[in-house]
């Protein structure tokens, strides 16, 4: 399965946070969602480009 945040693969039983890998990549889409719609500032301990490094 792909994680929709990350586009890492990872393994769907593995994840407390489906669809996504986990809850970081949950909170990360959450805060997108958020900055979309309501412009709230969200200060985010990972950025995009950082997601790879951070994943277990
Ligand atoms: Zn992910």
């Amino acid at each position: 399965m792909q994680c929709p945040t990350c586009g890492e693969s990872f393994v769907p039983q593995d994840s407390v946070a489906l669809p996504f890998c986990g809850a970081r990549c949950r909170d990360i889409d959450l805060g997108r969602w958020i900055d979309e719609r309501h412009s709230i500032p969200v200060e985010r301990q990972w950025d995009e480009d950082d997601i790879g490094e951070v994943m277990n």
